[in-house]
């Protein structure tokens, strides 16, 4: 089997709802490039039926479709590091299962791959999600671009397009928590961004919560910056200083206006502000020890349950 040139990576988590409009969509946008092309889907634990459906696709489309069957939940980014680990083609486009990046945009980013660009970004035209996830990753970006060398327009958009160089160089990594966008970014060396378009969610809900945004967002802060750490040594060496300061007045007062005992609330206050910035601190701190942890316990990254795939693409 000639090796593809174009490999899509799809991670699926409980997806049975969107995947037959996914199917009747994708398939068609890819055959009408006239490139050879591979699909790899990771099942990521699905509760639902979507192991079901994607090994019915499989046996439907099984010269360009592979399964990979997880044998449980690893979350997105690891279900697409398991896609690029198998994937051979020579340009790799990783797409949400959800259909809110419409498939027949992968032309765009590879019209934009194939003037040498390694690494095709995309940007929302519009975006449609609930306002707070708006708000919340204007902010994340602004962040993010002020803390990292890593320059993106949009950091929340799935739908790009990698060299085989890139991800080459990210299967020789072997982070637990990453974010495969920055992480590619920083490996690129030709970057470039296209504007794509977006829907609403048609079926099937979201898979992150809050609390799982506000995860990724640190495994993107800390995964690629330690300007976090450096700040809060900064921050203590200005505020020993002003410390220092207010010692030495205090000081001067006791000796020349004698003792004092008003402003315990002024006291309480400025104990517990800087209270609040060392809890602050230790927890920054945690994140990062929380990591190096994950990293030196060396545990696999993902388990493999099955892999559905024709005979001759076996490695
Ligand atoms: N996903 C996954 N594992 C998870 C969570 C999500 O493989 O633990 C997949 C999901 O099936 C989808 C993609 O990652 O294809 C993006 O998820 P979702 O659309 O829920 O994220 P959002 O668009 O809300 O950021
Ligand atoms: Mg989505």
């Amino acid at each position: 089997m000639s090796i593809p040139k174009l490999t899509v990576v799809i991670p699926v988590y409980n997806e049975e709802a969107t995947l037959q409009a996914l199917f009747s969509r994708l398939y068609p946008a890819l055959d009408a490039l006239g490139k050879s092309y591979e699909i790899i889907f990771i099942n990521d634990g699905s509760k639902d039926r979507s192991a079901a459906i994607l090994s019915g696709q499989y046996h439907v489309r099984s010269e360009v479709t592979r399964v990979i069957l997880f044998n449980g939940n690893f979350g997105q980014h690891r279900a697409i590091l398991a896609g690029f680990a198998h994937a051979r083609g020579e340009c790799i486009v990783t797409l949400d299962a959800d259909l809110q990046n419409p498939p027949e945009d992968i032309h765009v980013l590879l019209a934009e791959f194939d003037k040498g660009h390694d690494y095709v970004g995309s940007i929302r035209r519009q975006r449609n999600d609930s306002w707070w996830r708006h708000v919340a990753s204007r902010a994340m970006n602004r962040l993010r671009e002020r803390i990292t060398r890593i320059h993106m327009t949009d950091q929340g958009c799935m739908m790009r397009a990698y060299s085989r160089r890139i991800i080459d160089t990210i299967n020789q990594c072997n982070e637990m928590h990453t974010y495969i966008p920055a992480l590619a970014y920083s490996f690129a060396q030709n970057p470039t961004e296209v504007i794509i378009g977006h829907e609403e969610r048609h079926a099937g809900e979201s898979k992150y919560s809050l609390y799982s945004l506000i995860r990724l967002n640190f495994d993107l802060m800390t995964g690629f910056s330690v300007l976090p750490l450096q700040l809060f040594s900064m921050l203590g060496m200005i505020i020993s200083l002003g410390s220092g300061l207010l010692v030495l007045y205090l000081l001067a007062r006791r000796l020349i206006l004698g003792p004092e005992a008003e402003g315990v609330f002024t006291l309480f206050a400025i104990t517990f502000f800087l209270l609040g910035i060392a809890l602050f601190g230790i927890g920054i701190l945690g994140e990062y020890i929380g990591r190096i942890y994950h990293e030196v316990r060396d545990r696999p990254r993902y388990l493999i349950a099955a892999i559905l795939q024709a005979e001759d693409s076996q490695e």
